[in-house]
């Protein structure tokens, strides 16, 4: 197959994805998108996003999604379907494989296939989801202040979300599935400190109830077998995240879950003209807000990539 040869190609729509694609388009470097499996990213699976400057009044996620789509579209993006499959970053210009059969050849990639929440996969969860169930607690604990609220989870991430929620809920139940948690023994402490945060040790869940809305969760103690329903308006499953990174293993650094590692302070990875950004490399923040300023960087540190390799080849060509 004769390789398609673009300047900028970015792999992701999502915030960081579309964000890029706005600065690349402007910057003429005439990016190619491709959209994935998820066109739009994990925005467009919840309901309402509150905390994205801008939107005063709040709005969906599908319908953000589809103002950034646009807003790409404007400036000439060119926005595909399909799914990047297999890389190839050893030579150059770089080779990605869409699908499976198309080859394409780029000066730049940008890399902003973001990340997937982990789920319980448990009665309930994937109805409500979005109507008292969520896997960020950044994004939805505001909606449950003065209510009662249960976290799922053992390590770092599950001790910040229940702690984070404590700060806005009545009460935090917190759901370990052992007698022991795996978070750092500082967030350990932490929890200690806040009264309002109930740790229920060798605690599984086994049913989430409510029609239209979250109303209360079934558990069940592993070691005894008793089961109790707890009511509670939000379920916040706090299991860790997956990041979409497994095409470039091997190729990119990344740290042991497969976040992409850039250079601090830059989009730049360990690959010249490889550039990383949003929840791919973000195992921290993990906001639309904070996916779309990464994704700026990457389209700005790019466009630098790509004119100070027009003057090296310049160079060369003239020495
Ligand atoms: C239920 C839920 C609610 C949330 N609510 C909020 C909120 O209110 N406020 C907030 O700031 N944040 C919220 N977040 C977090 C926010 O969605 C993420 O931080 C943000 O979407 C990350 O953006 P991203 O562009 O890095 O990646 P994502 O949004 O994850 O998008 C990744 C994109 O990459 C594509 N992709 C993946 N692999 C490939 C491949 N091999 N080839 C081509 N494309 C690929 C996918 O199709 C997708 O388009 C929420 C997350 C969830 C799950």
């Amino acid at each position: 197959m004769t390789p398609e040869k673009i300047d900028c190609l970015i792999i992701g729509s999502g915030p960081a994805g579309y964000t890029a694609a706005i600065y690349a388009s402007r910057a003429g470097l005439n990016p190619v998108l491709y959209q994935g499996s998820q066109p739009g990213g994990q925005l467009t699976i919840t309901t309402e996003v509150d905390n994205y400057p801008g939107y005063p009044d709040g709005i969906s996620g599908p319908e953000m999604m589809i103002n950034f789509e646009k807003q790409a579209r404007r400036f000439g993006t060119d926005i595909r379907y399909g799914m990047a499959t297999e890389v190839d970053f050893t030579g150059y210009p770089h080779k990605v494989i869409i699908d499976g059969k198309k080859e394409i050849e780029a000066n730049a990639v940008i890399i902003s296939t973001g990340a997937s929440a982990k789920w319980l996969g448990i009665d309930g969860e994937e109805r409500l989801n979005g109507r008292g169930v969520s896997a960020c607690a950044v994004c939805d604990g505001f909606f449950f202040r003065g209510q009662d609220v249960v976290v799922v989870g053992a390590g770092d991430t599950a001790a910040e979300e229940a702690s984070y929620l404590a700060k806005l809920c009545r009460k935090v139940y917190l759901l370990v599935r052992r007698d022991e948690m795996r978070a750092s023994k500082i967030m350990q402490k932490r929890l200690e400190t806040l009264p309002n945060i109930e740790i229920l040790w060798n605690t599984e869940t086994v049913r989430l109830n409510g029609e239209e809305e979250l109303e209360s969760v079934l558990v069940r103690n592993n070691k005894t077998g008793e089961e109790s329903v707890l009511t509670a308006t939000g379920f916040f499953v706090a299991i860790g995240h997956k990041p979409n990174t497994d095409i470039f293993k091997g190729y990119l650094h990344m740290d042991e879950t497969g976040y992409i590692q850039t250079i601090k302070g830059s989009s730049c990875t360990n690959i010249k003209g490889v550039f990383a950004c949003g929840d791919a490399q973000d195992n921290v923040y993990r906001q639309a807000v904070t996916a779309a300023g990464t994704g700026c960087m990457a389209a700005l540190d790019a466009e630098r990539f790509l004119v100070e390799r027009e003057v090296e080849v310049a160079m060369e060509e003239t020495a």
